[in-house]
């Protein structure tokens, strides 16, 4: 049976767009609002990376994510599948940073209900992107995001998101690191590979009919509770 929360007909939510554009810190606020479980592959992916002692295929997965690339599609595929096997059948999933590839949307819809989708398309300008990646940390032991840049240029208003102290994470009083994929060289790479290859699965998703909403959050976090009405507003009215 393909799993999606198809008894209430609860839509799964896919969280797309480009890097830093705020899949994680939205799709994050999701899940406790609407009450959906989370399938964050990147996330996924960092937990399996903090062993100590990385198996070879573990280090090959290290050093791929360290220049920004794409992890195998059967990787992926497996973790996905595992994540969705430990969900009971009605739960909505918000799925965040999958599918990433034309292959993956297609294994996608190999195993899930993908018409019953609703696509979250976040959208901003690439220098805000390229500002935001930059001035990202994350907490070193859950991984809760934070932000040191101040952005105030051509309609984008986004304060910084630090830590109450200034220092350490609010959660748990982990130690704030940079992503190793967050300096400038990987950045530019992980742009331009989304451009070539994820860009292109929004055009799949239109040819299936799949409701797109397109979001552009030039306030950042303090645009959530719009973003929040107007996916309730699409899911009473049925899109
Ligand atoms: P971001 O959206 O900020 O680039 P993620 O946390 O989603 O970050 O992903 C981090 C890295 O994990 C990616 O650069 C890639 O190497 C790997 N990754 C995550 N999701 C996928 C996916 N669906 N397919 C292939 N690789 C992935």
């Amino acid at each position: 049976m393909k799993q999606t929360a198809t008894k209430f007909k609860i839509p799964n939510i896919l969280m797309f767009g480009a890097p830093g554009v705020g899949k994680g810190t939205y799709g994050g606020m999701l899940v406790k609002d609407i009450n959906y479980k989370s399938i964050a592959t990147g996330d996924a992916i960092r937990s399996f990376l903090k062993k100590d002692d990385l198996t070879p295929e573990l280090q090959e997965i290290q050093a791929i994510c360290r220049r920004g690339d794409l992890i195998s599609d059967d990787k992926i595929m497996q973790i996905v599948n595992s994540s969705l096997s430990s969900l009971k059948h009605f739960e909505g999933v918000i799925f965040d940073g999958f599918p990433r590839n034309v292959a993956q949307a297609r294994l996608f819809s190999d195993i899930i209900d993908i018409r019953s989708s609703y696509v979250v398309n976040l959208e901003l300008d690439e220098s805000v992107l390229i500002e935001k990646l930059g001035g990202r940390r994350v907490c070193k032991e859950c991984g809760e995001g934070y932000n040191f840049c101040n952005i105030d240029r051509n309609g984008y208003k986004m304060s910084p998101l630090l830590p109450k102290n200034g220092k350490t994470c609010d959660c748990c009083g982990g130690e704030l690191i940079q992503r190793e994929d967050d300096n400038e060289q990987v950045i530019a790479s992980r742009l331009e590979l989304y451009n070539k290859e994820t860009q292109p699965v929004l055009e799949i998703f239109k040819s299936m009919e799949i409701p797109i909403l397109n979001f552009e959050p030039k306030n950042g976090k303090k645009d959530y509770r719009k973003l929040l009405e107007r996916i309730q507003t699409d899911f009473i009215s049925g899109f």
